[in-house]
């Protein structure tokens, strides 16, 4: 039988990548060759790509080699992760305030490709990543989706804001990369920022009519949408699966996106600048790390390397890019990594939680910190906790968001999925908050709507307090 699936496959998706001398397919090769490796093969191949990178950097990056110089370092004394820590953090700011001097002397030979990211942390970072970063990062994602048994050309429809979508209005006008998206990754996109009842209408229909395999995108955008079939009692597409990315999927979002699509839910994590990449595998016990081509770090706020299961910053060095190096980059979220190996046997190391945007964390009086997911679980979590209780809560929240003002009291923001819910049924939301945040105000607030960002991205967690001292 004909599928354009296999046609993409097999002879589409060769030519475009030829055509764009893109080495993805090679890659891929690659790295289907490395996914069950030993521990001792991946660190042998990272260190290998960590040692030429140094070396590079030391005599190409002008950043780089006075800070080598300045902490009297040679690039052959970085030869492991473990070396790495011997490097200063690169923060965002520092990026911005050093940009000609972190670009490569080599720039004309690597004919790079211009980038910007950001929007959810305020102004957007510009930068640059060598020309193949592109299929190097879309090899990886390629690969988590053959373990889960979805093969690159299968038909996607992608639901999701900036980072994955253009918006409505942008997409009036059909450029090289819309046919690319269309015809080569069999994709059919659709911008999230708008979430109102009438584009949750027509994104439902868009996506029923193209029949896709796989619903790809942001994780609360997918809920909503799932959210929009189950009130309307309308039949769901029938999907293989659900791969999440762009922001932190919710214990919330993941239950019902299973429930209503009646498929599993893969989560992915990507920094566009950092060049980390992780992928969950079909045992849902945290996120693989591409070892081959990123090194993930997490540590405390001096970039000292915390122990395995404590919350950090996520620092990450691109091993791919040389033009505009991340070496002990600064992502912006928090996480804790994973004690153990995964029990599907392959050896990478593993994201256990993105824990949040460090912006978006909440502090007490204490300065103590609580992040995103800490959060979601004051908010379906009683503290006397037990399961019959948390599947009740579920059922009675459609949409929250819980926002700290700049002089600590705390707004919680909830759209109740039936509008005759009494508010007093969250009477332990402010009990969990005032708990935890005593000597600030709390109050639970009932809307209509949850505001989103202008990146179509939905924040749980909006913070303007800061914590001083
Ligand atoms: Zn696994």
């Amino acid at each position: 039988m004909f599928s354009y699936s296999k046609l993409v496959r097999g002879l589409l998706f060769p030519i475009a990548a030829k055509l764009q001398k893109s080495a993805i397919l090679k890659e891929y090769k690659y790295l289907k060759s490395t996914d069950w490796c030993s521990e001792e093969e991946l660190m042998r191949i990272q260190n290998e790509k960590l040692q030429k990178l140094m070396t590079h950097c030391y005599q190409n990056v002008a950043y780089y080699t006075k800070v080598f110089d300045q902490l009297g370092l040679k690039p052959e004394d970085i030869k492991s992760r473990e070396d790495l820590s011997k490097l200063p953090i690169l923060t965002k700011q520092i990026i911005r305030d050093n940009y000609k001097d972190l670009i490569s002397k080599d720039i004309d030979e690597r004919k790079p490709a211009h980038q910007s990211s950001g929007g959810s942390t305020g102004v957007p970072l510009k930068f640059m990543t060598d020309k193949d970063k592109w299929g190097i990062k879309w090899s990886s994602t390629f690969r988590a989706w053959s373990w889960y048994g979805f093969l690159y050309g299968g038909k996607i429809f992608t639901y999701g804001g900036n980072s994955l979508v253009k918006s409505e209005k942008e997409r009036r006008k059909i450029t090289k990369k819309d046919i690319f998206d269309k015809l080569i990754m069999n994709t059919l996109k659709c911008d999230c920022s708008d979430m109102s009842e009438e584009a949750l209408r027509k994104a439902y229909k868009e996506m029923m009519n193209y029949k896709p395999e796989v619903i790809r995108g942001y994780p609360a955008a997918i809920y909503n949408l799932a959210k929009f079939i189950e009130s309307h009692n309308l039949p769901s597409p029938k999907i293989k699966m659900v791969l999440t990315t762009g922001e932190m999927l919710l214990p919330l979002h993941r239950r019902s996106i299973q429930q209503i699509f009646r498929a599993p839910v893969y989560d992915g994590y990507g920094a566009g600048d950092g060049g980390v990449i992780a992928h969950e595998c079909y045992m849902h016990e945290g996120l693989h790390i591409t070892e081959e081509q990123c090194i993930v770090e997490i540590t405390d706020k001096d970039g000292r390397l915390v122990d395995d299961g404590s919350p950090g910053f996520v620092i990450t060095t691109d091993l791919d890019n040389y033009v505009f190096p991340f070496i002990r980059y600064q992502v912006g979220d928090l996480a804790t990594m994973k004690k153990e190996k995964c029990s599907c046997g392959r050896k990478s190391r593993m994201i256990d939680q993105i824990i949040g945007r460090t912006g978006k964390t909440l502090f007490n009086k204490e300065g103590q910190a609580f992040t995103s997911i800490v959060v979601d679980n004051m908010m379906f979590k009683n503290m006397d906790y037990h399961r019959v209780e948390h599947e009740k809560i579920y059922q009675k929240i459609d949409q929250f968001q819980v926002r700290q003002h700049k002089n600590g009291d705390i707004s919680v923001l909830i759209k109740p999925l039936d509008s005759n819910e009494p508010i007093e049924t969250f009477d332990y939301v402010v009990e969990n908050f005032t708990k935890n945040f005593s000597g600030f105000k709390i109050e639970v607030k009932f809307v209509d709507e949850i505001p989103r960002m202008a990146s179509g991205k939905e924040d749980y967690c909006i913070s303007e307090y800061e914590h001083k001292g």
